[in-house]
């Protein structure tokens, strides 16, 4: 087996990954698990597995990202989410351009240049309405699982409008549109355009560089990517997993690669 170079942890506010590269930068493993309240112990557990299933000890540099990476006593340093998305994408697809970041709690444009870096971004971690969190009380709500819930958007046979920007409102929307027998599926439909209005009006806010790329537990979700390919008229194309791009891109900071 190849050398083990650097293990990345992004400790998001929805999941914790873990993801360890070789010295070549491919990714060898890696881990993904809801995040829990204490999330520094959760991380030393999810290590612990890492390198017992790697046959490594604690000597590798680390490098962490995401919402909680402050609070990671295992890690050298840290580095933000922004910096980590971007080189991690930027390594799999091997392009610079608009990369869209949907998490659990929170959704960033970020330009990334020609050599991997940032070079502007826009973050939205105040309104849940543009992340996975405005998708999952609905999906929750109608039973749905979220691997799900972008096949059901897209097979619809309707749209059901949703209005409200605000989720609050958006949620009192739906709850009144499920009690009149509406569709699920073209509720459903109506609220990934409703997400993905707000997101692509961030992404007209920093601008668009050809190609579009997606990043985050969101982008798994087929729906939201046609349907910002079809408001921005751009190709959106998406890295192999992810999900995992944050923890990747600290991973690969951590081995220099
Ligand atoms: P964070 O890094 O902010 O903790 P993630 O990037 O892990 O968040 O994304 C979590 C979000 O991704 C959740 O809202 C979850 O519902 C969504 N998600 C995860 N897997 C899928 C999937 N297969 N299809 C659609 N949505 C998904």
């Amino acid at each position: 087996m190849s050398r083990i170079a650097a293990i990345g942890i992004d400790a998001g506010s929805t999941t914790c990954k873990l993801v360890a590269v070789d010295d070549g930068g491919a990714i060898v493993s890696s881990l993904l698990e809801p995040t829990e309240p204490r999330v520094e112990l959760q991380v030393r557990h999810m290590l612990d597995t890492l390198r017992a299933e790697l046959g490594t000890n604690g000597d590798i540099p680390t490098v962490a990202t995401g919402y909680g990476r402050k609070l990671i006593k295992e890690a050298s340093r840290n580095v933000t989410e922004i910096t980590c998305h971007a080189k991690g994408v930027f390594r799999d697809l091997k392009q610079a351009g608009t990369l869209v970041d949907i998490g659990g709690q929170d959704s960033k444009v970020i330009q990334v240049g020609r050599d991997g870096r940032p070079v502007d971004f826009m973050m939205n971690d105040k309104c849940a309405a543009g992340t996975g969190r405005f998708l999952e009380y609905t999906a929750a709500r109608l039973g749905v699982p979220v691997q799900e819930l972008g096949d059901r958007a897209l097979g619809a046979s309707g749209e059901e409008p949703i209005s409200s920007t605000c989720t609050v409102f958006a949620e009192s929307e739906i709850i009144s549109l499920i009690a009149r027998g509406a569709d699920p599926d073209a509720i459903l439909r109506g609220l990934h355009r409703s997400l993905v209005g707000r997101v692509v009006s961030m992404v007209r806010s920093v601008g668009i560089t050809p190609p579009v790329m997606l990043s985050g537990g969101v982008a798994k979700n087929e729906a939201v990517r046609r349907m910002i390919a079809d408001a921005t008229a751009e190709d959106v194309i998406l890295p192999r997993d992810p999900q995992l791009m944050g923890a990747y891109g600290a991973a690969l900071l951590g081995a220099n690669a």
